[in-house]
């Protein structure tokens, strides 16, 4: 039996890394796309880990060899998801997942449409402002602009299958996994 896709996103800030790694920690049947991108690896990133860091030739060189299921471009940067490491974990049974933006996971569901889409969210914008404000990473105008995007993605919420609002880390974690697993109870339609 082939493996599930799980498309998970959200505005920047609403903790979806953290919540990524703690599913993927917590079942060896969850594997993550490492996805790749032209930007610059921050402080404490890994190239392979957290993403394939390439330049933008090499990543226009893959496009053009289709070695992608979807890119977009995000914050003036490409990104994209490999089409081979996608194939062979769905071959292999197991589940993958996808932290992508919105523009993204859309191409995902139009082209695999068992895909299981969640989007994660703070209770308002206004606690998400608070979240960037208080991770005191980015200038007051990027935080303005990563609200203003938070605004165009939520316009997409009702493309996704779920809503999960991020107020307690562990009990977002445990939605996360419950509805996960209860993909292997789904009746695939054809
Ligand atoms: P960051 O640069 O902060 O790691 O990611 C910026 C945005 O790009 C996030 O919304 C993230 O989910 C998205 N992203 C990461 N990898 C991919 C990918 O392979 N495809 C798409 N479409 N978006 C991605």
């Amino acid at each position: 039996m082939l493996g599930n896709i799980v498309v998970i996103s959200a505005p920047s800030g609403a903790g979806k890394t953290t919540i990524c790694d703690a599913i993927i920690k917590s079942d060896k049947n969850i594997l993550r796309s490492v996805s790749y991108t032209t930007r610059e690896p921050r402080k404490g990133e890994k190239n392979s880990r957290d993403y394939f860091f390439v330049k933008e030739t090499e990543f226009k060189q893959m496009l053009k060899s289709k070695k992608f299921v979807e890119f977009a471009k995000v914050h003036n940067n490409y990104y994209a998801t490999s089409k081979d490491f996608l194939n062979k974990t769905l071959r292999s049974g197991k589940t993958i997942l996808l932290e992508i933006d919105v523009q993204g996971a859309l191409k995902i569901k139009k082209q695999y449409p068992q895909s299981c889409m969640i989007f994660i969210m703070t209770k308002n914008l206004k606690v998400l402002k608070q979240r960037l404000i208080s991770r005191n990473k980015d200038s007051i105008e990027t935080i303005n602009m990563r609200i203003k995007n938070a605004k165009k993605e939520i316009q997409y919420l009702e493309r996704y299958d779920y809503l999960v609002i991020n107020a307690n880390l562990e009990e977002v974690i445990d939605s996360v996994k419950t509805i996960i697993k209860s993909l292997k109870y789904k009746i695939i339609k054809n």
